[in-house]
């Protein structure tokens, strides 16, 4: 096995486990799980992980529990209406139904702002909540630190009548941003930072994208996603690693909000380890910050570890599915190689991409003794023995063809087995070709190879009584179908962003990432590809019609992968 194979999945982990333990136990019915994106950007290969595993749970348990209501919905976490958009919300739809999955409901976490607004007038009127006027230096400043308590402000001894009077006025629009804020009464010196009166609410007069103009103060995520949970009767709320602080304050809104809000189940925090990968980035913020520099060309840009740029780059569902799995959900943060990728792409493109013959840097060879007027019209088969597929196709085969310029060298070593002076190689699917003479232009470069062909061996067939040990692709030069090639390779040229300041990273961009081949020469066949169409170029790797660019009359390919990890043999020189 390939030594970038990932693990076979496992048939459970921990998360599944603990389940389990709760069905065992009574404590549920059925499994409710949400996948939570906040619609401020696109979905990348992180989020992948995390949709696998809780649609995934879904699909699982409902096949074990049939008919007991367990599902997965899709709720946007949309509490911060100056960076989210409608335009992210259909396009994160259209990336999870890409990917295979289908949500039992689509839900936002506006849906509930009403009832997030009821609860916070609650917990003031149980003494749980305050108004503070602190600035957010100030605030931050009384918070203290992991080895200094933090000290409570004068705002945290308000009346009931004050505070609630305040956060009328509050949502009736009264105040500026920044001017008050809502927090939770809980315990200033309390171990966990998150419980030193962490914040519910803030006062934003931005438009939010669904619910408009009707609100000026939103709930903070700590407060808005146990009640969003809540609501939706979700049992198992999974997040990543970095939420674990979180979760004691996860507990304290659903615990003083359960009975009087009526929630229809008492959801739990599980952490997982988020999926990290190396030479690239993953946090929104660095995704569009270069989106928005023109560092790529848009969200779905291949280079790129979003949804929409390894759907356009060729990646197929079942291979991120597939990859996903093989890392499996852990407790413990680590690194994925991105070769791990590269090989569940391979794998599954191994059994599903036809073979054809594509010349990427062209070198015309004229074979002397095959006469101008001829055409033959050879076989060739899509499938390599080891893929159990049938299926040929007829290339035309003439006295002009393309090879490939690393395919010939005037002075070759001698375990070089392709063209050169006075050598023999086989064409692919086709005959021996002996090169006789070379044309060169006026700096001494080659512009054409003279051969000259063995009509007694016949196509496919060895010579008998000499050994030809290189077999070389090639396609006729009159039937050539031109095309744009685009090779891609990974954003980072260092495996690690370079830590420090936020930019940082982009110093550390692969300026090979994108290299773009024009004129590009391609059998005959691929005349009819049409977009998403996935292929093998025979000897160069897995390509796909670009879904944007490409026109039947101006093709364009984008290489998804090459057919070797040719990365890590260069990284090792
Ligand atoms: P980022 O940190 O990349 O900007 P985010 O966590 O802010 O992402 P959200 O839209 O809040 O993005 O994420 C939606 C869900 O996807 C959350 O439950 C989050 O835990 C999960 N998620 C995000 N990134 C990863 C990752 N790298 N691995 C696994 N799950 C992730
Ligand atoms: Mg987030």
């Amino acid at each position: 096995m390939d030594s970038c194979a990932p693990a076979p999945a496992k048939p459970g982990d921990f998360i599944r486990d603990i389940i389990d333990d709760d069905l065992a136990a009574g404590r549920h019915q059925k499994v409710i799980t949400r996948f939570p994106p906040e619609p401020n950007g696109f979905l990348h290969i992180g989020h992948a992980k995390s949709i696998c595993l809780n649609f995934g749970l879904a699909l699982d348990y409902r096949q074990r529990l049939p008919g007991s209501g367990t599902r997965c919905h899709l709720r946007f976490d949309d509490t911060d209406p100056a960076k989210e958009d409608t335009l992210f919300e259909e396009a994160i739809q259209e990336d999870v139904r890409w990917l295979g999955f289908e949500w039992d409901g689509l839900y936002h976490a506006s849906d509930y702002f009403q009832k997030m607004y009821e609860c916070a007038e609650h917990l003031i009127a149980q003494d749980k909540a305050y108004v503070c006027s602190l600035s957010d230096a100030e605030i931050k400043a009384y918070r203290g630190n992991v080895t200094t308590p933090g000290k409570p402000c004068q705002f945290r001894q308000r009346s009931h009548d004050e505070n609630m009077d305040l956060f009328r006025r509050m949502k009736a629009g009264e105040f500026k941003d920044g001017e008050h804020v809502l927090r939770a009464k809980i315990d200033m010196s309390n171990p966990n930072m998150k419980m030193r009166d962490p914040l519910l609410y803030r006062i934003r007069h931005t438009a939010h994208h669904m619910t408009g103009n009707t609100w000026c103060i939103y709930p903070m995520y700590d407060f808005a996603h146990p009640i969003s949970d809540a609501i939706e009767g979700i049992t198992h709320s999974i997040c990543t690693l970095e939420f674990e602080n979180n979760r004691e304050l996860y507990d304290w809104v659903v615990d003083n909000l359960i009975d009087y809000a009526r929630f229809p189940s008492r959801p739990r925090q599980f952490e997982f380890a988020r999926l990290n990968l190396n030479y690239t980035v993953m946090s929104k913020r660095r995704l569009l910050e270069l989106v928005e520099g023109n560092h790529v060309s848009g969200w779905d840009d291949p280079r790129l570890p979003t949804i929409a740029g390894l759907r356009r780059r060729g990646y197929t569902p079942e291979s991120i599915r597939a990859f996903c799995a093989g890392v499996g959900v852990a407790k413990a943060n680590s690194t994925v190689d991105m070769a791990q990728l590269e090989f569940c792409i391979r794998d599954d493109l191994n059994q599903k991409a036809p073979r054809v013959l594509g010349v990427l840097k062209p070198l015309k060879v004229v074979i002397e003794n095959f006469p101008d007027s001829r055409t033959e019209e050879l076989d060739a088969s899509y499938w390599p023995h080891d893929v159990p597929k049938e299926g040929t196709r007829k290339v035309p085969f003439c006295r002009e063809i393309y090879i490939e310029q690393d395919d010939f060298m005037l002075e070759p070593p001698k375990d070089y087995f392709r063209l050169a002076p006075g050598r023999e190689v086989r064409l692919r699917y086709a005959y021996c070709i002996t090169c006789t003479d070379v044309i060169k232009d006026g700096s001494g470069n080659v512009i054409e190879v003279r051969c000259t062909y063995d009509p007694d061996v016949k196509p496919g067939d060895n010579p008998v009584g000499r050994k030809v040990k290189g077999t070389i692709h090639w396609v006729s030069a009159r039937h050539a179908v031109d095309a744009e090639v685009r090779l891609y390779d990974r954003l980072l040229s260092e495996e690690m962003p370079p830590a420090g300041k936020d930019s940082e990273f982009l110093k550390a961009i692969n300026p090979h990432a994108l290299q773009v081949l024009l004129g590009c020469k391609l059998e005959r066949s691929l005349e009819t590809a049409s977009p998403g169409e996935r292929y093998q170029f025979e000897r160069q790797g897995y390509f796909v019609v670009d879904p944007k660019d490409s026109k039947p009359s101006a093709l364009v390919f984008n290489r998804i992968v090459t057919l070797k990890d040719s990365w890590a043999r260069a990284q090792k020189k």
